[in-house]
């Protein structure tokens, strides 16, 4: 953080703190934003985490979970009164407010000051401090780092370490994604020196499907999964129906991407899915193809380069026809060959 010495004094002050995150977090979302809480409760500050909806059970185990605001489920009065009473509001895991559906309004006009944590291209400019680095594989890392920078990495506990390893390992995909750098091992093998136990945060985060999920998996792989060889690209479309028929519930559809991408010679890949609404699109892509150029110019979104995502209000079938029609434009890029 550039003006740290202001922002260390700042927090020398006990503030009334709320951490906000990005619609249907994930686990570097809620993960970043318990474990920041947990240090800020330390230090002696007042700090509800607020999420704009709900999230998938399998990061429901983090500390800190209970206390967790979540604006669509309580009466959204209650994430309202807190925000207007705040002096101080953290963002984490996002930079554009739009990320936070209807809180982003009510952010962007309080007059309390924003701390921005993230690693999202192209923020938005709305906080007086900012741990913002686009090159960071996660906003747990960014986390970490600060706490460091304030001189207080001895008040990560076991709990702070389990959230912010969590974090770590999932924007990485367990440690597999070209943003899996040394840092990010050095970071993680800190978190676990203080603490973080990665095999039990693995089995929690990735080993605790319902049989329900694992029966949509088979569905969408079996039947779903489309190659289009002459794009390098392979898409998932899941109707609200379908989604229904398996009970699809929040989070259940994560990772599918993932196996469009893991076919040979496959470049990109997405996932559309219905999502009542909106129409939502989930892109993953390899090496220098820009997921978040495509998203942002014609979906409504962003990310990262490799990995973004989108909305559409068009219908399932239409999203699916403009995703098709805008491959050309991106034919050059998608066959060009990288090392
Ligand atoms: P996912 O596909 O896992 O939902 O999201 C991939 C990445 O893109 C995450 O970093 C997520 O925060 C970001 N992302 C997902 N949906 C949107 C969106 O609608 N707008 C923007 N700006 N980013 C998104
Ligand atoms: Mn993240």
């Amino acid at each position: 953080m550039q003006n740290i010495t202001a922002f260390k004094e700042y927090l020398n002050k006990s503030r009334k703190v709320v951490v906000i995150t990005h619609f249907k977090p994930d686990a570097d979302a809620l993960g970043s934003s318990l474990g920041l809480s947990g240090y800020l409760k330390k230090k002696g500050h007042a700090v509800t985490v607020i999420t704009p909806s709900d999230y998938p059970d399998f990061i429901s185990w983090m500390p800190g979970n209970n206390e967790v605001v979540i604006f669509q489920k309580e009466r959204p009065q209650k994430a309202k009164q807190l925000i207007a009473d705040a002096d101080t509001i953290f963002c984490l895991d996002f930079s554009s407010l739009n990320r936070i559906n209807d809180l982003g309004e009510i952010v962007g006009a309080s007059p309390a000051t924003k701390v921005l944590i993230d690693h999202h291209l192209e923020p938005e400019k709305f906080a007086q401090y900012e741990q913002w680095d686009g090159t960071a594989a996660s906003t747990a890392e960014l986390v970490f780092q600060l706490i460091e920078e304030l001189g207080d990495k001895s008040l990560i506990d076991v709990n702070i370490a389990n959230c912010l390893y969590a974090g770590i390992m999932t924007d990485t995909g367990g440690f597999r994604h070209s943003n899996t750098t040394h840092k990010v091992f050095k970071i993680a093998g800190e978190l676990v020196a203080l603490g973080a136990n990665p095999s039990k945060v693995s089995k929690l985060i990735y080993d605790t499907n319902s049989i329900e999920r694992l029966r949509l998996m088979g569905y969408v792989l079996g039947q779903k999964l489309k190659v289009i060889p002459e794009y390098r690209t392979a898409y998932i479309v899941l109707t609200a129906e379908e989604l229904k028929n398996f009970s699809s519930q929040t989070g259940d559809t994560e990772g599918f991407v993932n196996y469009g991408l893991s076919i040979k010679g496959i470049k990109l890949s997405v996932l559309i899915s219905d999502r009542k609404e909106n129409i939502k699109l989930s892109f993953r892509s390899l090496g220098n193809f820009s997921v978040n150029d495509m998203a942002r110019k014609y979906f409504d979104g962003g990310g990262h380069r490799n990995a973004s995502g989108g909305q559409t209000k068009l219908t399932l079938e239409q999203t699916l026809e403009k995703f098709l029609s805008i491959l050309p434009e991106y034919k050059e890029q998608l066959l060009a060959e990288e090392n």
